[in-house]
């Protein structure tokens, strides 16, 4: 059975995109099975990973509002073991209309349970918001991992996340995990890089993950040419910090 890994963060720009095009990359690559679900309307992780979202004719937004089964929506991408289930433009209109739909937190849950069984991991990449997408995108996960920029504002924000996440699983899904934290574009020489880590310590003990992700401008170049770091430039910090997040996370399951 797949582990269904949310990555959320309510956050704009902290790295969420980054981490699940590049985490999924290097998992496919160690021979996970591995399908990236994206669910921002921004549709960053499908353009990243090399797809014209204006020319699909489907994605996520027909299997939420149940026009279509997630399997039909679903492509392979370059890189062997790995699938991506597209946002498309539609999606944008989503948030709203699954607000008067049955069991309108549940679509995308309902959805990956036709699937599960064929990945390892199957990840979600979802919007700078709390809104339904990412009360859908917990409901459907089994674990959650929160990316978090190292900057001064760092924290900002956190407590209304957890409190989000306390509420679905007071609620909704039980099960629900955190799975812990992750410290995105990190700058070793900004002494504040060093306090934001001390203090993320404390925040989540025993979930903030060993691999930090530094702040690496080949990162943010791959997405511009459709690429994981993993094709675009291995050799990159981003690229080795990326392959080691994603040995940790299979660590985790031995
Ligand atoms: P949104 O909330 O809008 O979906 P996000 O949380 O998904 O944003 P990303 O899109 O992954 O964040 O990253 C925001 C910007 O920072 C992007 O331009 C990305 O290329 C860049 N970026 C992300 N991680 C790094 C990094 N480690 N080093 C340098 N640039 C990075
Ligand atoms: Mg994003």
């Amino acid at each position: 059975m797949g582990k269904i890994i949310s990555i959320v963060n309510q956050k704009g720009g902290v790295g969420k995109t980054t981490t699940a095009i590049n985490l999924g990359a290097y998992l496919a690559r160690l021979k996970k099975k591995v399908l990236l679900v994206d669910i921002d309307p921004q549709a960053n992780a499908t353009s990243g990973l090399g797809m014209d979202v204006n020319q699909l004719e489907k994605g996520v937004y027909e299997a939420l509002i149940n026009k279509e089964g997630i399997a039909n929506i679903i492509h392979n991408t370059k890189n062997k073991n790995y699938d991506v289930a597209p946002a498309n433009p539609a999606l944008a209109g989503a948030g709203v209309e699954l607000v008067q739909m049955e069991e309108r937190e549940w679509r995308l849950s309902k959805n990956l349970a036709d699937i599960k069984d064929k990945y390892d991991y199957i990840l979600v990449d979802g919007p700078p918001s709390l809104g339904l997408l990412t009360v859908n995108s917990l409901v459907a996960a089994d674990e959650v991992l929160i990316p978090i920029q190292s900057e001064y504002y760092a924290l900002e924000g956190l407590g209304q996340l957890l409190e989000t996440i306390n509420l679905v699983q007071d609620n909704l899904r039980p099960e629900l995990k955190i799975m812990g934290a992750v410290i995105t574009m990190f700058d070793k020489r900004n002494r504040l890089s060093g306090l934001v880590r001390d203090e993320l310590n404390q925040y989540f003990p025993n979930r903030l993950f060993h691999t930090v992700i530094p702040r690496n401008v080949r990162l943010a170049e791959a997405p511009s040419f459709g690429q994981p770091i993993l094709d675009y430039d291995k050799r990159s910090k981003g690229g080795k910090a990326y392959e080691s997040f994603a040995k940790e996370i299979i660590k985790l399951d031995k």
